[in-house]
């Protein structure tokens, strides 16, 4: 079978999660900085370090099969590409923000204005959406500093913490897109055996990500209250321990479900409590 070819970032803020997600797939391959490219050793596969603002166009045209790229990115591109896989990282906001000082009310109050942004397709996506009239003007960074120069009345930016607002006296006013890393592939391909096959190791990952492995000690007697309180993958396991009327309870939950639970746990007599991470949950 041919060997897939996978685009990632070459550096900036999707790059180190997406090499961590592929070496947590089990793949091997040298991620050497100065490289464009890289063969896995042990998948056919053949990974592409691009520019992200690259990564949706090469899938496209079929340069590279499948690509992990933000959100964002394939919205501001326009390209026709398959969603495979949202992977929960690289997670931001992408807002339209105003100058402290403004005193805009509604999004209305935009009609007429200057618009500074990196991101014009979307921008413009929204206001034709919202039936707002107002000039985009493309900049291709520091966007946040067009306000304080006289160049723009507003900014569209990716704001996560806002700090880069505050600091040049904006503060945020409309929310237009949210976005996270997504894996793409090309239309019609979806199926690819060899895409299928990653997409498995892929969920796998992230389903072992959310989850852990619990083990912890009870008394016989208390067994049946922690059990109501382990919502487990499968019915946990429960084994004898050496010392008499009690048991070891093995499970695999939700981190997020063992957390809401701990304390009733422990009051209904749980001991012990150890707290594991997984590598991979294959169902
Ligand atoms: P490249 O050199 O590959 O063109 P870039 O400078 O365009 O990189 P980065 O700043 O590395 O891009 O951001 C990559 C992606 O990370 C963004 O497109 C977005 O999807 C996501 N992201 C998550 N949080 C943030 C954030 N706080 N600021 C910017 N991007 C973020
Ligand atoms: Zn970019």
């Amino acid at each position: 079978m041919k060997t897939l070819k996978i685009a990632i970032q070459k550096s900036g803020r999707l790059n180190e999660k997406s090499v961590e997600l592929l070496k947590n797939c089990g793949l091997s391959f040298e991620n050497y900085k100065s490289s464009l490219i890289s063969t896995v050793s042990n998948f056919p596969l053949e990974i592409l370090f691009l520019r992200d603002d690259d990564i949706p166009e090469y899938v496209q045209d079929g340069i590279a099969d499948i690509g992990l790229v933000g959100e964002n990115v394939i919205a501001e591109t326009n390209v026709e590409v398959a969603y495979l896989q949202r992977l929960g990282f690289g997670k931001c906001t992408l807002k339209i923000a105003v100058p402290n000082d403004s005193d805009y009310k509604t999004i209305l109050d935009l009609d007429g204005k200057a618009i500074a942004t990196s991101y014009p397709v979307i921008l413009q996506k929204f206001l034709d959406k919202e039936n707002i009239k107002a000039d985009v003007k493309t900049i291709s960074g520091s966007v946040e500093i067009a306000p304080g120069l006289g160049l723009a009345d507003a900014i569209f930016d990716i704001v996560s913490t806002g700090g880069t607002l505050r600091s040049n006296n904006l503060m945020p006013f409309v929310d237009v897109m949210s976005s996270e890393a997504i894996l793409i592939g090309r239309k019609g391909e979806e199926n690819n055996p060899l895409i299928l096959e990653l997409l498995q190791r892929i969920q796998s990952v992230m389903r072992a990500k959310e989850t852990k492995y619990v083990v912890l000690n009870v008394e016989k007697i208390n067994l049946d209250k922690i059990l109501a309180l382990l919502p487990g993958v499968k019915s946990p396991s429960v084994l004898p321990l050496a010392e008499k009327g009690w048991v070891a309870v093995h499970t695999v939950i939700p981190e997020r479900d063992f957390w809401s639970h701990i304390n009733e746990l422990k009051a209904a007599g749980a001991q012990g409590i150890v707290v594991m991470p997984i590598e991979k949950i294959i169902l």
